[in-house]
């Protein structure tokens, strides 16, 4: 691609570097011809913002779909389902359109499952339904949906829900979630995996409790399931789980279960640094350390990965309001704020944040990048160094697609932004800005 600056390289094609080819472009955004500048696919980013205004997540569908079939080429050798996680990011458009290439869908909540069944009535039968506190009216729902697997998390949890598929006269199909207790090497938030955490039933007691579920009438032993937890770079975890899974496999089996599916849940962590070494590597390690354990041992795998598809397939663009310096400290007041992308705030998480004219062309400075919103959290980069900003300037987040406006607030009455999806030259709104009007609607 013309113009790519080295500073993309191992990213989606989604978003680059790229100069102007055609002059009509020129009159609809501030962007000169002669220097790169921002891209989402065939559109410059300033025009994206000029046109729906900041702050705004702008997601690209070819980056999307070059991480699903990185996927689908990984693990071509096993029967396999990827049942995107939902709550990375749910918006409906990019829901259809996941629907569309034939993906399941994991769901954590009723909620989540009527966005699936919005998005496509048919991709129901594709979904897992994971999460600690199902209520019955979210379970009477997925099974009247016809989903195809729960996963229980406790003996509790699998009474009510045998209750329930009695109450509508089905047998649905269960796995266990296992707690393997292997340390996730992730942020504390965000690791699952643990005996100390509520997540699954202990391993060792899967046994006992398989036996009660394959006695209880109105389930099916068909599965299970382990996700240790989110942001995982390292696949030692996902090997060591996976062991364990397939060690209680063969254990089920020889009980006289019918193990059909193990689900190995998410959490392939991608890069957020910048200059990372690309998907395909470690999407390929991803899948050697979940198929070596499960080799011979004939299921159908399940895979729910959230962030690893849609993370670096979306960018927060925000207009720079404010330079203020306070003593030695420079700060880029933005018109985003943690409301729109906690990570930086609840996790300590690292952006990329990009100028739109890239690097190079003007000196760099040391800033903090802050929001509007009355917390000394809210900010998105600390002592960064970027190159030097005007005010009125935009900024581009990087890799904001997953966990990003699914986590927005309404915090200090902000509206939460518009979602564009890019697809080559078009432009699509996939949820509007909202009001003020809106914020106060449901209010007496
Ligand atoms: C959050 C979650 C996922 C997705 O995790 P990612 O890190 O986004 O891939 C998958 N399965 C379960 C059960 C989850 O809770």
């Amino acid at each position: 691609m013309k113009g790519r600056t080295s500073q993309f390289q191992g990213r989606p094609p989604g978003f680059i570097f790229s100069k102007e080819r055609e002059p009509r472009e020129r009159k609809s955004g501030p962007s000169r011809a002669g220097t790169a500048t921002l891209h989402c696919e065939g559109l410059p980013a300033a025009q994206l913002a000029h046109r729906f205004g900041t702050p705004l997540y702008v997601y690209s569908v070819s980056a999307i779909r070059e991480r699903l079939e990185a996927f689908e080429r990984v693990f071509r050798k096993v029967p396999h389902t990827i049942c995107y996680s939902v709550k990375a990011n749910s918006n409906l458009s990019i829901l259809k359109l996941l629907a569309n290439t034939g993906c399941g869908f994991d769901v954590v909540s009723g909620g989540e499952l009527a966005r699936v069944i919005r998005a496509d009535k048919r991709a129901a039968k594709r979904v897992v339904f994971s999460g600690v506190g199902k209520t019955r009216d979210e379970m009477r729902a997925a099974i009247r949906a016809g989903i195809l697997l729960f996963n229980l998390e406790s003996e509790s949890e699998m009474r009510v829900l045998a209750e329930v598929a009695a109450g509508a006269k089905r047998t649905v199909r269960i796995a266990f979630r296992v707690n393997p207790d292997v340390p996730a090497k992730t942020h504390p938030y965000i690791s699952t995996g643990l005996q100390k955490h509520k997540f699954g039933v202990p391993i060792g007691e899967a046994r006992g409790l398989y036996a009660k579920a394959s006695a209880t009438k109105n389930l099916k032993v068909a599965g299970v399931s382990v996700h240790i937890g989110s942001q995982i770079t390292d696949m030692k975890p996902f090997a060591a789980s996976m062991e364990r899974v397939a060690e209680l496999v063969r254990e089920l089996r020889s009980d006289g279960h019918r193990i059909e599916y193990v689900d190995a849940g998410g959490g392939l962590g991608i890069s957020y640094e910048k200059g990372s070494s690309g998907f395909e590597g470690p999407v390929a390690d991803y899948a050697e350390a979940l198929l070596r354990p499960l080799r011979k041992l004939d299921v159908h795998l399940l895979l729910e990965p959230g962030r690893s598809i849609i993370a670096a397939a979306g960018i927060l663009l925000t207009r720079v309001l404010y330079k203020k310096r306070n003593g030695t400290k420079q700060f880029l007041v933005v018109d985003s704020a943690m409301n729109d992308l906690i990570r930086p705030s609840l996790y300590q998480a690292y952006h990329e944040i990009v100028t739109i004219a890239g690097d190079g062309s003007s000196p760099n400075e040391t800033v903090d990048v802050v929001g509007p919103v009355c917390e000394t959290g809210d900010f998105f980069a600390r002592d960064r160094s970027l190159p030097s900003v005007n005010e009125g300037d935009l900024l581009a987040i990087l890799d904001a697609g997953a966990y990003g406006m699914v986590l927005a607030s309404n915090y200090n009455t902000r509206p939460r932004p518009a979602e564009v999806l890019v697809d080559g030259k078009s432009a699509k709104v996939i949820r509007r800005r909202e009001t003020i009007t809106d914020l106060m609607r449901s209010e007496v």
